[in-house]
């Protein structure tokens, strides 16, 4: 199982140069199973370089996906208009929530409707079919996909994804509980080979009038990661007001809890293994 980032910034999309190393693009990653389906966390502005890429290389037949959203919020769907696939008569897309399947389509329909864009989410050429994934989690393939509630204004999700004893868990969106570890999110992330975290702000930026916002640091990402058992901690949903220096100093101070943790970047590629990924993970923050 193969993780790609293609955007990991929370809230909007940054242009700025100093931003370059670590990318402007709002969230979405791509898991790739080992049979080589494809299943997408997320519509931020990433998602449009990773559709014209999966065009790119697509091979013969239908090009199918699954997109999962862990909610709804702009930051999260902003570039599902600019997904070249939905405009394809060949391509199959099975859209996934924790919500009902018909509120999830009503969503994603006015986002795409008059007067914000002009061509409607139900005229795009593209196969649509809409899913919840609950409590019990559901298995695509030869993978097993589960859901964990996450502490977040209107409601996120974490997502674990699961093949062959290796797993990823996505918790972009989460803001700590007072004093203590998220019991229930370390349980979820237990013994995960990558725990990708949100690390929105610093601990002092946190204390400093933040609590509330439903987001994170990297402080709680170690704590949890080290109670998780979890091989990795990737921080990512970065401020838009962070520059990669301060982004890069973020893991190097979670490391002093968490020593296997790195910084997502747009274009990071980790394979997954049950011990973890590899070792391309840590280069980054040498980089
Ligand atoms: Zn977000
Ligand atoms: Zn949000």
């Amino acid at each position: 199982m193969d993780v790609q980032f293609w955007g990991v910034r929370g809230t909007f999309p940054v242009a700025r140069r100093p931003a370059s190393r670590i990318g402007g693009n709002t969230p979405c990653a791509a898991v790739t199973s080992g049979a080589g389906d494809v299943f997408i966390i997320d519509a931020g502005t990433g998602i449009r370089t990773l559709g014209d890429a999966l065009i790119a290389g697509r091979k013969t037949g239908p090009l199918r996906l699954s997109l999962i959203f862990t909610h709804f919020h702009l930051d999260h769907v902003q570039g599902l208009p600019f997904f070249a696939p939905l405009l394809l008569v060949d391509a199959e897309i099975r859209f996934y929530s924790a919500l009902d399947p018909e509120d999830m389509k009503g969503y994603l329909g006015r986002l795409m409707g008059k007067p914000y864009f002009p061509m409607p989410f139900d005229r795009t050429p593209a196969a649509k079919s809409f899913h919840k994934i609950d409590g019990a989690g559901i298995g695509i393939g030869s993978v097993r996909i589960s859901a964990c509630p996450l502490h977040h204004p209107q409601g996120s999700v974490a997502y674990r994804l699961e093949e062959d004893g290796a797993a990823v868990v996505f918790a972009t969106d989460t803001e700590p509980v007072a004093d203590r570890v998220d019991e229930r999110l370390a349980e979820f992330a237990k013994g995960a080979s990558c725990l990708v975290y949100d690390a929105m702000f610093t601990p002092e930026e946190y204390v400093s009038g933040r609590q509330g916002w439903g987001h994170s640091t990297w402080l709680e990402g170690a704590k949890l990661a080290k109670a998780a058992g979890v091989s990795n901690l990737i921080l990512s949903h970065f401020n838009p007001d962070h520059s990669d220096r301060v982004i890069l100093g973020l893991a190097r101070r979670a490391r002093g809890i968490f020593p296997a943790t790195t910084c997502a970047r747009e274009g990071l590629r980790l394979t997954l293994t049950p011990n973890g990924p590899t070792a391309r993970g840590r280069e980054a923050d040498r980089s």
